[in-house]
C-alpha cells in the first residue's frame, strides 16, 4: 500500500493540461457488431462492480462506527478524517479496493471481451458514482440497463488495450482505433488545423463513444443505429484560431436568466437576449414531447383515470407501460433534437465568449447563483444554461492571459446600489429602470447594472459614488444608445421578453409607477394570505 501511495502522488505531481479532440469512426457492420459485444461486457462488468460496491458502502454506513465517525465536529479535521478512512479500509471502500475485486471479477467470457485496464477504469467509474453516493452529492447511483447500455468506454495510457494508432505520413498518415483485433479507421481531415493541432500532441488516452444516430438510416450508423467516434486524450492546451483576436477592454456584464448586457469601458454597450435563437429548437422539443404523451396515452388507456391522470399504482402492482412503434420513432426524434439544441447552445455561448473576448479580456460580473435562478426561472435557465456560459467563458479568458472576476451579490448589490447618491434600493422585479431621486437615469437597470460593474476595482470590489462621476458623463450616452437599439429591433418586430423594460414596458416606467399594474399581484397575494389565516 505504502509504495502505491507514494507512485499515485508522484503521478498527481506530474499532472499536465489535456484537452480533447473528437473523430468520427468508420465502422464495418462485422466491426460494429464485435464492438457492441465489447459494450455489452462492460455494461454487465460495470453493473457488477457498482453492485459489489454498494454493497460495501451499504454495509459501512450502517456500522455504528459510521455514526461516530458523523458525530466528530468538522473542527477535528484529522480526527475524521482517520475515522472515515479507517472504516473505508475495514470494508474495502476504496478505489485500490474495487481496482482488486475488478480484477478476480474479470473471468471467463467478461475476460474475452475486456483487457485489465479497461475493467479497472471502469471500476474506477464505478467507485466515482458510489463516492458521490458516500460524500453526499448524489443520492443514488444508476446501473446501465440493456437499452440504454453503455455508450463509452476508455483506456488509461495509449500503449495497451484500446489504443489510437497514427501512421507515420509515408505511411499515408491514417488513423485507426485498435480494439482487440480491429481496426477501426477515423476520419481525419488533416486541412483541418483543429484537427492537424490535435494529432500533433502527445495521446494520453483514447476514449471510444457511441452514439445513437437521428435514424437507423443516418450517415455511418450500423443497423441498430449507432455512430461510433473516437475522442483522444491530448496532452496540451487546446487550439486558438488565430481569427479569434484579444482585446484590451475592461468590460462589465449582467447576465439575468435570459439577458445579457456588456458595458465595456471604452467600446459600445449591448442588451441583448440571452441564446436569443434557442427559442424555436425548444418549440419543437416541446411539440415533440406532446405528440409522445398522445402517443403514451392511446397505447395505455387502462392507465389514466376518468380525469386524465396517471392511475396511482395500487397496491404492489406496478403499472405497465406499453410503448408503441411510433412512440419510439417520437423519442427518437426529440433525442436527436435534443442533442442539436445542445450543440447550437454550445456555439451560441461560444460566439458570444468570443465577441466578448475581441472586445477585452478582463470581465467583471456579478457572481448570481445558478441554483436560485433554476428555482425561480426553471424552464429559461435549463434552456439558455446561463451557468455554462460563465464556465465557458472563464475558461477561455483564462487561457487568452485575461481574468473573469465574479464579485459576491451580497457585497456589491449592483441592482440596486446608486452612484449618485450612494443609498441602495431594491427594486421589484418588475421594475425594469433605474431612476434616482438624485438625478441617474432613466436607464435601463441591466446596463446600468454592467456599468457598474465595468469600473469596479478589483482589489476592492464596494462600489463608491465617488469612482463612478467621471466614468458616468461618458457611459450615460452609450448606456442609452445601446438601450435605443433595443428598441429599434423590438420596432422591426422582433419579440423581446419583458425585461428589456420595452413590450408593455410604458406601465413599468418609473413615472408611472403608481399605475394599477402592480395592484391586482398585491391582491392576490393578501387574498392568498387570507386564505390561509381561514385555514
Ligand atoms: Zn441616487
Amino acid at each position: 500500500m505504502g509504495t502505491k501511495k507514494t507512485r499515485e502522488s508522484k503521478q498527481a505531481k506530474q499532472k499536465t493540461p489535456t484537452f480533447l479532440l473528437e473523430l468520427p469512426l468508420q465502422v464495418e457492420a462485422g466491426q460494429a457488431k464485435r464492438i457492441r459485444g465489447h459494450l455489452e461486457a462492460g455494461r454487465a462488468f460495470y453493473n457488477a462492480v457498482l453492485s459489489e460496491g454498494q454493497r460495501r458502502l451499504r454495509q459501512m454506513r450502517a456500522d455504528a462506527a459510521w455514526q461516530a465517525a458523523r458525530a466528530i465536529p468538522r473542527t477535528h479535521k484529522q480526527e475524521r478524517q482517520a475515522a472515515f478512512s479507517a472504516l473505508r479500509g475495514q470494508y474495502g471502500f476504496s478505489k485500490y479496493a474495487l481496482h482488486a475485486y475488478a480484477k478476480q471479477a474479470r473471468v471467463s467470457w467478461i475476460a474475452e471481451h475486456l483487457d485489465a485496464v479497461l475493467a479497472q477504469t471502469l471500476a474506477t467509474r464505478a467507485y466515482q458514482a458510489l463516492n458521490r453516493v458516500c460524500v453526499g452529492e448524489a443520492r443514488r447511483v444508476r446501473f446501465k440497463s440493456r437499452g440504454r447500455g453503455l455508450s463509452s468506454i476508455e483506456n488509461k495510457r495509449n500503449d495497451t488495450g484500446l489504443r489510437f494508432v497514427l501512421h507515420k505520413p509515408e505511411e499515408g498518415k491514417q488513423g485507426f482505433l485498435v480494439w482487440k483485433d480491429d481496426q477501426l479507421a477515423a476520419l481525419i481531415d488533416w486541412n483541418d488545423p483543429v484537427v492537424k493541432y490535435g494529432l500533433d500532441h502527445r495521446i494520453k488516452y483514447a476514449r471510444l463513444i457511441q452514439r445513437k444516430g437521428s435514424s437507423p438510416k443516418a450517415q455511418g450508423a450500423d443497423v441498430e443505429g449507432f455512430c461510433y467516434f473516437v475522442q483522444l486524450a491530448l496532452e496540451g492546451v487546446p487550439y486558438h484560431k488565430p481569427k479569434h483576436a484579444v482585446g484590451t477592454d475592461i468590460l462589465g456584464a449582467d447576465l439575468g436568466p435570459s439577458t445579457i448586457a456588456l458595458v465595456p469601458q471604452q467600446a459600445d454597450a449591448s442588451l441583448e437576449v440571452f441564446a436569443e435563437e434557442l427559442a424555436p429548437d425548444e418549440k419543437q422539443i416541446r411539440r415533440l414531447q406532446r405528440k409522445m404523451d398522445r402517443q403514451r396515452r392511446a397505447a395505455n388507456p387502462d392507465n389514466y383515470d376518468e380525469k386524465g391522470r396517471i392511475r396511482s399504482a395500487c397496491g404492489k402492482k406496478k403499472l405497465h407501460w406499453k410503448s408503441s412503434k411510433t412512440y419510439e420513432n417520437t423519442r427518437r426524434r426529440k433525442a436527436t433534437k435534443e442533442r442539436k439544441l445542445a450543440a447550437h447552445r454550445q456555439s451560441l455561448h461560444g460566439q458570444k465568449v468570443h465577441e466578448i473576448v475581441a472586445v477585452g479580456s478582463t470581465v467583471i460580473i456579478e457572481k448570481s447563483s445558478s441554483k436560485a435562478w433554476q428555482k425561480q426561472y426553471g424552464r429559461s435557465v435549463g434552456l439558455r444554461a446561463p451557468g455554462m456560459f460563465i464556465k465557458m467563458l472563464r475558461r477561455t479568458v483564462a487561457s487568452t492571459g485575461g481574468t473573469l472576476l465574479e464579485v459576491p451579490t451580497r457585497t456589491t448589490k449592483l441592482s440596486q446600489f446608486c452612484h449618485g447618491c450612494g443609498k441602495t434600493l431594491k427594486k421589484p422585479l418588475a421594475q425594469r429602470w433605474h431612476q434616482c431621486a438624485c438625478g441617474v437615469g432613466p436607464v435601463q437597470r441591466d446596463l446600468y447594472a454592467a456599468f457598474l460593474a465595468a469600473y469596479l476595482d478589483p482589489a476592492d470590489p464596494i462600489p463608491s459614488c465617488a469612482q463612478y462621476v467621471i466614468p458616468w458623463e461618458g457611459a450615460e450616452a452609450r448606456l442609452r444608445r445601446a438601450h435605443e437599439r433595443v428598441q429599434q429591433r423590438a420596432n422591426e418586430g422582433q419579440s423581446l421578453p419583458r425585461s428589456m423594460g420595452h413590450a408593455r414596458a410604458r406601465a413599468r416606467r418609473p413615472e408611472s409607477r403608481s399605475e394599477p399594474t402592480q395592484e391586482p399581484a398585491f391582491l392576490l397575494r393578501r387574498g392568498r394570505l387570507e386564505a390561509w389565516k381561514e385555514r
